[in-house]
């Protein structure tokens, strides 16, 4: 009897979410996406079989493979049986890959489900995917080897078909099965019955298997559930069990089993079980050579894009839960591409190798190095307590890499560009940090390479967005569209007004207020910075004139300077040139640098600020401490005022950063220097300010930056601040 959809009966029909969950378990399917694997459960035909239906024979055209969602199939050729199919299996998927009819027979066993994939799903679904291609492969190979071992061990058993009003008796002839088979009583869980095939796998004859209990062979299985287990077959509430566990062999070795229990069916009051084995180790071996392969890389064994994104969105979920942070580091090789180029692609296969292993080398077990592919790599860091803490460990993988790669013969060195972008400050989904942390890691690099970069929202112009800025930026200073707004520095002992910073705001009838942040940036890269630098130097020096000569305090005023006018070769004749137009008395100038400014070129920094200094211009070191330079060039320098960036005041009751900011106070003390805080914005933070000595402060606590024509009334009206 050939299997007929129209004509024969279904014996059950299994609920779509169900067939999902089923198709899950299921190892060639395991890769396939949830939405896969419901289209798969929706378009594919479902075949409900009674027994012995047959559902191909030898010269069929072996157009559709099967999965077996229910019952047994049993694959036999001629007389002779070959192998059994249990629920999770599948079969018939040689004669669709090589495309010839069929070389041997299917029937069922016992009523079974089968679900068919035909050509089309089975090239659309696994033809294009090579992890279930592979899987395919591996299990065909498992399967000949099992057969054929099998069938020496076994003799090839005839199997008999059974008789003709369906029932079969199965204990009598449990030699007929290629498969270990057992049979236990549900009470005791003793064994009654082994066929031969069983004692092969664990080592012990039949007649010591007899004298023994399912638990003695599988200590680890939960006697209660097993109970239960029964129970649920003896109930006919289902009509076999499967499960995982492992088994004793004689030797003492384990191995791990699927095992199948079913019901036997029997005329007496005693109820029996029938236990099939499976020696899964094969299996087992081969899912993890697919989740190596499925997640990760192949060159460098670390975690690949999929295993990354799995582990980040745990991260998050962790992390949000605990009020933690997590940052990501975007690290991409410089001129990888040239070694590649130049030396062969064994070369470069082999550097990314030692990068991996040296970024690896230097990482905390619950940190992450994972290779997005090309010489792209991701540092995943869960738990941060403190966001200093990454600025570091990008300092030190830089350092990592700094030592030369021994390739061959070659001793190539590779600089590195490190973006970083933290959650949740720059993003609460993971595509966005990624992309954050890529936009960061493009600025490291324009910032001329092995550096590292945190994320600010200025990278986030979107390219239209950022031309425009760029558009209008030209016409900007011509148009007198910059304004600069002022904010007081407080002086911490005496709560007077010590000084003002100018900081530049663009008022542009296209964008609105624009902040410093969204096209200082844009400025650098275009070199309009060059210009408007020197209108806001110019500005705000006639600015502190003009007040001074309306009678108010003398008040130095601070002047930011970029990179670019710093290295500019006109910068020092320039300043003078302005202090001499403004009648600015050098020592009422302040001009503040950042880090980065010292880090480029030391030498030459040294020169212009001494030159700088040697006018009588005060120098103070901006957003000091996120920089990370060496502490030890400090004392080479002309620098009057040490000023500590935000992230520190914004967490100063965090451990590290009230023992960094102490470290700094400390520091320019015994260099001399003065400090001055940034970011205050509460009374604690000014209290813990004050304790630690710190000379002077500047936040919103006093006063937000305001307009030039708002200064006159706040000095007047300033009430010291104690
Ligand atoms: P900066 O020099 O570190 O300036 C301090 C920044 O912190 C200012 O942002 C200020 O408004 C802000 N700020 C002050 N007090 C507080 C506070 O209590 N809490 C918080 N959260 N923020 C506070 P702004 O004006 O947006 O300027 C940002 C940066 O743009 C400046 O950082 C500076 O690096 C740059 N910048 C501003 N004006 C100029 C300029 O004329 N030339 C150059 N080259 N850069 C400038
Ligand atoms: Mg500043
Ligand atoms: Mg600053």
């Amino acid at each position: 009897m050939n299997y007929n959809p129209d004509m024969s009966e279904p014996t059950s029909f299994i609920a779509s979410d169900k067939k999902k969950e089923m198709l899950k378990t299921i190892d060639v399917l395991s890769f396939f996406h949830e939405s896969t694997l419901e289209r798969l459960a929706q378009e594919s035909k479902e075949i409900p079989l009674k027994s012995d239906t047959i559902i191909f024979e030898e010269g069929d055209p072996g157009n559709a493979m099967y999965i077996v969602l229910e019952g047994e199939i049993l694959i036999y050729q001629g007389e002779k049986s070959l192998t059994s199919m249990l629920p999770g299996t599948f079969f018939g998927e040689m004669s669709l890959i090589e495309a010839v009819p069929r070389t041997a027979s299917a029937r069922a066993l016992v009523p079974s489900v089968l679900l068919e994939i035909n050509e089309t799903q089975f090239q659309e679904y696994f033809a294009t995917q090579p992890q279930a291609l592979m899987a395919i492969m591996k299990t065909m190979s498992a399967r000949s080897r099992k057969i054929y071992t099998s069938l020496i061990a076994s003799n090839a058993p005839v199997i008999k078909l059974t008789g003709e009003n369906g029932s079969k008796d199965i204990i009598p002839s449990l030699d007929e099965h290629y498969r270990e088979v057992l049979v236990f009583e549900p009470e005791t869980f003793n064994f009654t019955k082994a066929n031969s095939l069983a004692c092969i796998d664990t080592g012990f004859t039949p007649e010591e298997i007899k004298q023994k209990k399912f638990t003695d062979l599988a200590p680890q299985m939960d006697p209660e559930k097993l109970t239960r287990m029964c129970e649920s077959l003896i109930d006919k509430l289902r009509p076999m069990v499967s499960f995982e566990t492992e088994f004793n062999r004689k030797d003492g070795s384990t191995y791990p089993v699927e095992c199948k229990i079913q019901l036997v069916e029997s005329h007496t009051d005693q109820y029996e079980i029938l236990l099939w084995i499976q020696d899964i180790t094969e299996r087992k071996q081969m899912e993890n050579t697919i989740r190596q392969m499925a997640y990760y890389d192949s060159l460098t064994g670390l975690p690949n894009r999929n295993l990354l994104n799995d582990r980040l969105a745990v991260a998050l979920a962790n992390s949000a839960r605990n009020n933690q942070k997590v940052a990501i580091l975007f690290l991409d090789l410089d001129h990888f591409k040239t070694i590649n180029d130049s030396l062969g692609h064994e070369a470069g296969d082999q550097l990314l190798q030692q990068v991996a292993q040296r970024i690896k080398g230097i990482l905390r077990k619950q940190d992450t190095v994972g290779r997005m592919g090309g010489d792209e790599f991701i540092v995943l860091i869960p738990e941060l307590m403190e966001t200093d803490h990454t600025a570091r460990l990008a300092q030190k993988i830089l350092d990592s890499l700094a030592p030369a790669f021994k390739i061959g013969d070659n001793e190539l060195y590779i600089g590195c560009s490190i973006g970083i972008s933290i959650f949740p400050d720059d993003g609460m989904e993971i595509r966005t940090l990624l992309k954050n942390s890529d936009l960061a890691m493009y600025r490291a690099k324009e910032k001329g390479r092995n550096t590292f970069q945190l994320y600010t929202p200025a990278m986030n112009f979107k390219a239209m967005e950022r031309l425009a800025v760029e558009k209008n930026l030209r016409k900007a200073l011509d148009r007198e569209e910059f304004v600069l707004f002022y904010q007081p520095k407080i002086n911490l002992k005496s709560g007077q007004i010590a000084g003002m910073e100018a900081l530049l705001r663009w008022d542009s009838p296209e964008l609105g207020m624009v902040m410093p942040n969204q096209f200082i940036p844009v400025a650098e890269e275009t070199r309009i910075i060059i210009p408007l630098g020197h209108w806001v130097l110019h500005t705000a020096c006639q600015q502190a004139q003009i007040w001074r000569e309306a009678g108010l305090p003398p008040l130095p005023i601070s002047v930011n300077l970029s990179i670019i006018q710093f290295t500019h070769p006109n910068l020092v004749s320039e300043i003078s040139k302005v202090l001499d137009q403004t009648g600015t008395p050098p020592h009422q100038l302040e001009l503040e640098i950042t880090e980065t400014v010292l880090m480029q070129d030391t030498t030459l920094a040294v020169s212009i600020l001494k030159k700088l200094s040697e006018l009588g211009i005060k120098i103070s070191l901006d957003d000091f401490g996120t920089g990370f330079s060496s502490l030890n060039y400090l004392k080479n320098l002309p620098l009057d005022y040490l000023k500590i960036d935000r992230t520190f005041i914004k967490d100063f009751n965090l451990q590290t950063n009230s023992a960094i900011t102490k470290a700094i106070v400390t520091l320019a003390q015994s260099l001399n220097m003065k400090t001055i805080a940034e970011g205050v914005e509460t009374e604690e933070q000014k209290q813990f300010l004050k304790e630690l000595n710190c000379d002077e402060a500047q936040g919103y606590l006093f006063s937000r930056p305001v307009p030039k024509e708002e200064i006159e009334e706040l000095i007047k009206s300033w009430k010291t601040f104690n």
